[in-house]
């Protein structure tokens, strides 16, 4: 079963917490828009990911299940 990122566009107020834990997943642009870059949890990123998840502030970001 593969996993997916899910951002909660609407919650996300762009603090950058997630960037700072994994910037080759989550990536704010100039204009302070939150883009995940890779949005498939793998073996290597799913502790990132999993941490994203506990430290976002607005409990934006979710695992779902695909
Ligand atoms: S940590 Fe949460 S609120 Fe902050 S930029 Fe990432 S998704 Fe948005």
């Amino acid at each position: 079963m593969t996993q997916k990122i899910e951002v909660d566009f609407g919650l996300c107020e762009s603090n950058g917490v997630c960037m700072g834990i994994d910037p080759e997943i989550f990536d704010l642009d100039d204009q302070d828009y939150l883009h995940v870059l890779q949005d498939e949890v793998t073996p290597e990123n799913e502790e990132h990911v999993k941490e994203a998840v506990r430290q976002c502030p607005r409990q934006a970001i979710s695992i779902k299940d695909e």
